[in-house]
């Protein structure tokens, strides 16, 4: 299933909230560049957890799967070593649970996003 986009509407007020954010950003770092970078760092690393959670949390789904699929790739079903695979949601948006991702050969996972647009 492919991934939600905005409607316009939607991205107008996705575009709204960026700029608030960033006038937020810009009021508590005054002048100071770099404040104003580490305050960014901070919100892209939370909103990217909210969306692919936080490392520890993928890396024991990781081994979990790993273990259940039998050290072998969901894609091409061949055996596959764990520091080279990774976690293929099924739908983007229910993030990194056990029912909802495959392990896979990293060179699977690109395939796959190929097929589905995403590269
Ligand atoms: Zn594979």
């Amino acid at each position: 299933m492919p991934n939600r986009n905005l409607t316009d509407d939607e991205l107008a007020q996705a575009n709204i909230v960026l700029v608030d954010i960033r006038q937020r950003l810009d009021s508590l770092a005054g002048n100071d560049k770099n404040l104003l970078f580490a305050y960014r760092r901070k919100i892209v690393k939370e909103l990217g957890y909210d969306e692919r959670s936080k490392p520890g949390v993928r890396a024991k789904l990781k081994a979990l799967k790993w273990g259940l699929q039998n050290r072998c790739c969901a894609h091409c079903g061949k055996e596959m070593p764990l520091k080279y695979s990774e976690l293929d949601r099924k739908k983007a948006a229910d993030g990194y649970t056990e029912e909802n991702t495959e392990l896979v050969h990293a060179d699977c996972h690109h395939e796959r996003q190929a097929v589905k647009g995403y590269t």
